[in-house]
C-alpha cells in the first residue's frame, strides 16, 4: 500500500454511507436485477455531494463495468454501476468437463456476447472485473492454479483484455465476494471484515479498509485449511484434519453418511442440517462437531485479525441460527482476552462475487484516472 492516494480512495469507498433498499439476504430469492444499492455522493444514482475527483466518475454518465464470476461449474456475469447496483445479469455453464481450454473459450465468448448486448442497449461498459476460483495472483493478473478448472499459470487478465479491448482487473472469487460484502453488504462501515463463506468447503477472505488482503502468496485467510484436528481425516491440500474435512458441506454429508453405515446416504449438508433440526441424533452430532471445529478455528482467526465483524456466507449460512447460535456459543466459551466480532449473515448472497468483480473494475478505473481508460 505505497500509494497514499489509492489508499484514501479505497478508505473513502468503504466508509461511504450506503443504503440497501432491496434486502438480498437470501441468494435463493435473487431477482433478475439485483439489490438496489445507492451510495450518496458516489455515482449517478447519488445526487452527488462529493466532488467527482474524490467520488469517482462524473455523475452525468459513469457507465457500468462488467463483472464476471468464474466458478467450477457456472460462469455468472453482471453489469455493475459505480454504486454497486446491478443493471443486468446472466449466467452459463463453464463447461469444465470439456477441459481448461473450453472454459477459457466460454469465458471469452460470454464476455464478448454480454458486451455486445450491453452496447446494443446503450450501456457504456468502461472496464471488466473478473473473480476467479483457484489460486489467483491479482498483481500479475493470472490464475496460478485452479483444481476445478485445471487452469495453470493462465494470464487471464491479458487474454480477456485483448479479446474485449477493455481494461481488466482480476481478483479471487472469495475475496471479491468479501469485497462486495465489506463495501455494500453486511460488513459495510467496518474497517476489518472477515468473510467466511461456508459451502462445499469453508472459504475465507480478510478485507481491510474495504480492500481485499490477499497475502504475499495469494492465500491469506484460508480458514478451511487451518488444522482443527491434527490426527483427523486427510485433506486434498495435503494436511490432515483441516476445518474443511469437518465443517465443509461435503465433509458434513460424508461424516453423517459414515455414521449411518449402510443406510441410504444423503446427498448434501443441507439435508443433514434439516435432520439435525428434527432431532436425528447422528445429524445432531455431526452438526455440533462441525460448529465446534468452526468456532475453534474462527477464534484463532479472531485472535490473529481482530475483525469488527465476521460475515457468514455461502450455502450453509442458509441454516441461519442453526449455524450461528452454536458458533457464537463456541466462541464465547473459548474466548479469554479476545473481543468477539459481530457474527452476521452475508447480504448479497451468490451475487457477491460478480458485484465484487464489478467493483474491482471500478477501482481500476479510479486508479488509472477517470479519463485515461476509455477505449
Ligand atoms: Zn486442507
Amino acid at each position: 500500500m505505497t500509494d497514499p492516494d489509492r489508499s484514501t480512495r479505497q478508505a473513502g469507498a468503504a466508509d461511504a454511507v450506503l443504503t440497501l433498499t432491496d434486502s438480498a439476504t437470501d441468494s435463493a430469492t435473487s431477482s433478475a436485477t439485483g439489490p438496489e444499492l445507492t451510495a450518496p455522493g458516489h455515482g449517478r444514482a447519488a445526487g452527488t455531494a462529493v466532488p467527482a475527483s474524490a467520488a469517482g466518475p462524473p455523475p452525468d454518465g459513469p457507465g457500468v463495468t462488467l463483472g464476471l464470476d468464474i466458478g467450477g461449474t457456472v460462469l455468472k456475469s453482471a453489469l455493475v454501476a459505480p454504486d454497486g447496483t446491478v443493471r443486468s445479469e446472466s449466467r452459463c455453464p463453464t463447461r469444465s468437463g470439456d477441459g481448461p481450454d473450453a472454459v477459457l473459450r466460454t469465458v471469452l465468448d460470454h464476455a464478448a456476447e454480454t458486451l455486445d448486448k450491453a452496447r446494443a442497449a446503450d450501456e457504456d461498459v468502461r472496464a471488466v472485473g473478473i473473480a476467479s476460483c483457484g489460486l489467483v495472483d491479482e498483481e500479475a493478473g493470472s490464475v496460478v492454479f485452479s483444481a476445478s478448472i485445471q487452469w495453470r499459470d493462465l494470464p487471464l487478465r491479458r487474454l480477456v483484455s485483448e479479446q474485449l479491448g477493455l481494461p481488466v482487473a482480476l481478483g479471487h472469487d472469495v475475496r471479491s465476494g468479501g469485497l462486495a460484502e465489506a463495501r455494500l453488504g453486511a460488513g459495510r462501515g467496518h474497517r476489518v471484515v472477515l468473510f467466511v463463506p461456508v459451502g462445499t468447503g469453508v472459504g475465507g477472505a480478510l478485507l481491510l479498509d474495504g480492500k481485499p488482503f490477499p497475502g504475499s502468496h495469494w492465500s491469506s485467510a484460508e480458514i478451511g485449511h487451518v488444522v482443527a484436528q491434527p490426527d483427523g481425516d486427510p485433506c486434498p491440500c495435503g494436511q490432515r484434519g483441516c476445518l474443511d474435512t469437518i465443517a465443509g458441506g461435503v465433509a458434513v454429508a460424508r461424516r453423517y453418511n459414515e455414521r449411518r453405515g449402510s443406510r441410504p446416504p444423503v446427498s448434501g449438508a443441507e439435508e443433514v442440517a434439516k435432520r439435525a433440526a428434527a432431532g436425528d441424533p447422528a445429524a445432531v452430532r455431526v452438526w455440533e462437531e462441525a460448529a465446534d471445529a468452526m468456532a475453534q478455528t474462527l477464534l484463532t482467526a479472531v485472535t490473529l485479525f481482530d475483525p469488527a465483524v465476521l460475515v457468514l456466507g455461502g450455502g450453509l449460512s442458509q441454516a441461519g441460527e442453526q449455524l450461528r447460535a452454536p458458533l457464537r456459543r463456541g466462541l464465547e466459551r473459548r474466548a479469554a482476552f479476545q473481543v468477539l466480532p459481530d457474527l452476521v449473515f452475508a447480504r448479497l448472497g451468490e451475487r457477491a462475487g460478480r458485484i465484487g468483480a464489478g467493483l474491482l473494475a471500478w477501482d481500476l478505473i479510479e486508479a488509472r484516472g477517470h479519463d485515461g481508460v476509455r477505449t
